[in-house]
């Protein structure tokens, strides 16, 4: 017994262990993980085939990580929701549900807070509270499978929070999703997002899975990436494309490079050119995000007309560039915004009682 264990960030192996040690046959664990990983379970009690007496045990001394939804907002236009949920520890996270033409996508936290300091985003404009767990980065994609009643086939670990900053619960995470025995999603469906830990990026790139690593770029230059993310001091840009191509050398896969364009700051010709200069011997792909705007910053989207010729530069050098297409443009407000009103605006108890 444990009851500082987190069972739903056991793997099976050591879930079944677990199991033995109170005295069960392995089989029970294999059906409480299926109830977990694959039906998605909110609560012990719904596990039916597993006696109610070693339900019993498992209640009292484990406890079941399950988030609550508190609230969800969902697109008119095209049906995107953005989930705001409490955790066990009255803490909140945002998770966002895209529908796409190639499946459902499903946008989770890694961290509650950030203490990344990107000047554009919201998230970290109160710093770092603490990691999640890989129950809990998992959980956002259960509760929100059970909530649409839709399968997730895309993963994108790009919400609230740096996962390179939360290494090991992010690689446990991983192996969770992706295991055969549980939601068996492909490595391949799944995006990790950084601002650009080097040596976790290297890392990364070591443990050769098959997963997408997009980088948090928003600047050409060393000047200009310095402006808009406090990593950038730490971080030299060269060193991190250096782990770019190094995370495609050792995986195959192509990185992404996530360029946010703030009005004035980073979507010149000039920053364009630069862009070309950095990546263009690179196999990647650069998304052009519009920036969204935060009342607590004074950014600015670009304008329409710059972003389309920001593109038409890059695309002149054959590099390949989408724009983000914005989804849920209705119920928007960046990353963090939604965790952060409610925490402003009443206070967590509160909160956890509506
Ligand atoms: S953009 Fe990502 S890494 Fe940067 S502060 Fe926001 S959550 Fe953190």
């Amino acid at each position: 017994m444990n009851k500082d264990m987190d069972i739903k960030s056991l793997s099976l192996d050591e879930l079944t262990l677990e199991v033995e040690k109170m005295g069960e046959k392995a089989f029970r664990a294999k059906q409480l993980y299926e109830w977990m990983h694959v039906k998605m379970a909110r609560n012990y009690d719904v596990m039916t085939n597993i006696p109610k007496k070693l339900r019993e045990c498992l209640a009292r001394d484990y406890p079941y990580i399950s988030l609550k939804e508190v609230t969800v907002q969902i697109s008119k236009i095209d049906g995107t929701r953005k989930y705001l949920f409490a955790l066990p520890d009255g803490n909140y996270v945002e998770s966002v549900w895209m529908q796409y033409h190639h499946g459902n996508s499903v946008c989770i936290s890694s961290q509650v807070g950030c203490r990344m300091g990107c000047r554009f985003c919201a998230s970290t404009l109160e710093g770092l509270e603490r990691n999640l767990t890989p129950s809990e980065m998992l959980d956002q994609i259960y509760a929100i499978s059970k909530s649409t009643g839709e399968r997730v086939s895309n993963i994108v670990v790009m919400g609230t929070g740096e996962p390179l900053d939360n290494y090991d619960n992010l690689l446990r995470f991983i192996h969770m999703v992706t295991d055969e025995n549980g939601l068996n999603i492909s490595q391949r469906s799944i995006t990790v997002s950084t601002c650009g830990i080097v040596e976790n990026m290297r890392r990364l790139a070591d443990e050769k899975l098959q997963i997408t690593l997009a980088l948090s770029l928003h600047g050409s230059t060393q000047e200009k990436r310095r402006e808009l993310m406090p990593v950038a001091n730490k971080y030299d840009i060269n060193e991190v494309i250096a782990a770019c191509r190094y995370y495609y050398e050792q995986t195959g896969r192509r990185v992404t490079f996530e360029y946010s364009l703030v009005g004035g700051v980073n979507d010149t010709d000039e920053d364009a050119d630069n862009l070309c200069s950095l990546v263009g011997d690179l196999n990647c792909h650069i998304n052009l995000i519009p920036v969204n705007p935060i009342q607590e910053r004074d950014y600015i989207a670009s304008e329409r007309r710059d972003i389309l010729n920001f593109k038409n530069k890059l695309e002149k050098k054959h590099i390949n560039v989408t724009i983000r297409r914005e989804m849920g443009r209705d119920i928007d407000g960046a990353c963090g915004q939604l965790r952060r009103r409610l925490r402003l605006t009443s206070p967590v108890s509160d909160q956890m009682e509506s």
